[in-house]
């Protein structure tokens, strides 16, 4: 090596300041209005920072009309606002054209969008739909409904006795019949990520096209559509620190090309007469009426959001403080863990002997620790696992060591209270 390679001073690799949540936690302006607030309720939905609640009003201060129809000025760059929202998803999951992404109410419309348009053009009687025991009820139900309606089959795929998809079960299940899976990117009963990598792989050897819905995933792991290969791929914009009412459908651009439209209604048509309408292309003919314009550009800020924060950050510190949640939990006397599989993310579903977990949850909020107790919408899953409910806590950037410890205290407190352990 010549001496001025040795001495040339090693390059530091780039370094991104460390993860803080407490600073992160400043931006979202609940936490000041609700001080002592304890929230682990992201996973239903997640609190809102400044950057999206000021830019949505600012929006509608300065940039609000209707997209698409006007000729004036206002109109032109409220359309550039909701357009750039829609090139700014494209972006956020690395799809290859902007026109692949189809604005939603939300995950669950997405979802319905693609089994009521695509399934009827493209299933058969005898046709099988696979769906896996991870499933929340919005990746059921539609495709439930569809199966009545077409005389095609639901196909489970099981998870194991540790909280994973049984990968060779569920290669075991694919044949020339299945034309579809449907499964989630991250569980949201027990936060465990699906290989759906190898899920994609799967299903498109055996010909079959793949929904992946990413409501819990888009808002705590980086998501690269091309990547991963799938057809379709859904989540809410709520969930990750966006407005409600906005979501987006994701489906590779001859995918969409092939699929009759949904909704019929104004914006989706490029000729009506009374003998006949013609359409326009995609996505445009997914969206009939009046879009969610400022969902669109609020979800956009989101977006932004949290690529300001780096979504490879944003995985590590949630992958952390739910390994952290589990490890406090489990050391818990008469507390059991959901199983979530090798890998979890952001969730952790609990039981704790001797209470209900809707008690547990109304005790802790006596404690101002929010949490979620139910079936979380997922009832086949509680069934799989022996249960009527379980508690769910479930984190966002703005979560940390903290709150677990506040929920670790709840729960030692309402032990105390019901007398399951010492009052020490
Ligand atoms: N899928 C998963 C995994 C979810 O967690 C949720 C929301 N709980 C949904 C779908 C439905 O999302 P939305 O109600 O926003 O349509």
């Amino acid at each position: 090596m010549s001496a001025l390679l040795q001495e040339r001073p090693a390059v530091a690799p780039p370094t991104r300041a460390a993860f803080d949540p407490k600073a992160v936690r400043r931006q979202f302006p609940v936490f000041a209005r609700n001080p002592g607030l304890v929230f682990l309720d992201t996973a239903a939905s997640a609190q809102k920072p400044d950057c999206v609640i000021d830019g949505l009003a600012e929006y509608y201060r300065a940039d609000y009309a209707n997209v698409h129809r006007g000729v004036y000025g206002l109109s032109a760059r409220s359309t550039a606002r909701f357009e750039a929202a829609r090139d700014r998803v494209a972006q956020f999951l690395n799809a290859a054209d902007a026109s692949e992404i189809v604005f939603v109410r939300g995950a669950t419309e997405g979802i319905n969008l693609v089994a009521q348009a695509w399934g009827p053009a493209f299933l058969k009687p005898g046709d099988q739909i696979v769906v896996s025991e991870l499933e929340h009820h919005s990746n059921i139900v539609p495709w439930q409904m569809l199966c009545h309606r077409l005389g095609t089959e639901l196909v489970v795929a099981p998870i194991d006795d540790g909280g994973a998809l049984d990968l060779a079960a569920f290669a075991g299940l694919l044949t020339s019949r299945t034309r579809l899976v449907a499964m989630t990117h991250v569980a949201n009963v027990t936060g465990g990520v699906v290989p759906v990598e190898r899920v994609v792989q799967l299903a498109h050897a055996a010909g079959a096209k793949v929904l992946l819905d990413g409501c819990q995933a888009v808002p705590r792991l980086p998501v690269d559509v091309q990547a991963l290969g799938c057809d379709f791929y859904v989540f809410s914009g709520h969930k990750c620190y966006g407005p409600t009412g906005i979501g987006v459908l994701y489906a590779r651009r001859a995918v969409l090309d092939a699929m009759p439209p949904w909704q019929g209604g104004g914006d989706m048509i490029r000729t009506v007469t009374f003998a006949e309408t013609t359409y326009q292309d995609a996505p445009q003919r997914f969206e009939a009426g009046t879009p969610d314009i400022a969902g669109a550009v609020g979800l956009a800020l989101a977006l932004d959001f949290m690529d300001g924060l780096g979504m490879d950050a944003i995985r590590e510190h949630e992958a952390a403080l739910t390994r952290h949640a589990r490890s406090a939990l489990s050391g818990l006397p008469g507390v059991t863990i959901v199983g979530a599989g090798a890998e979890s993310v952001g969730v952790v579903s609990f039981e704790v002997d001797g209470l209900h977990p809707h008690d547990l949850a109304t005790i802790f909020d006596q404690h101002d620790v929010a949490i979620r107790a139910g079936h979380h919408c997922a009832q086949p899953l509680m069934d799989r696992l022996g249960l009527v409910a379980t508690a769910r806590a479930s984190f966002g950037v703005y979560s940390d060591e903290d709150d677990v410890a506040a929920l670790v205290a709840a729960v030692r407190a309402a032990q105390r209270l019901f007398g399951l352990v010492s009052a020490r």
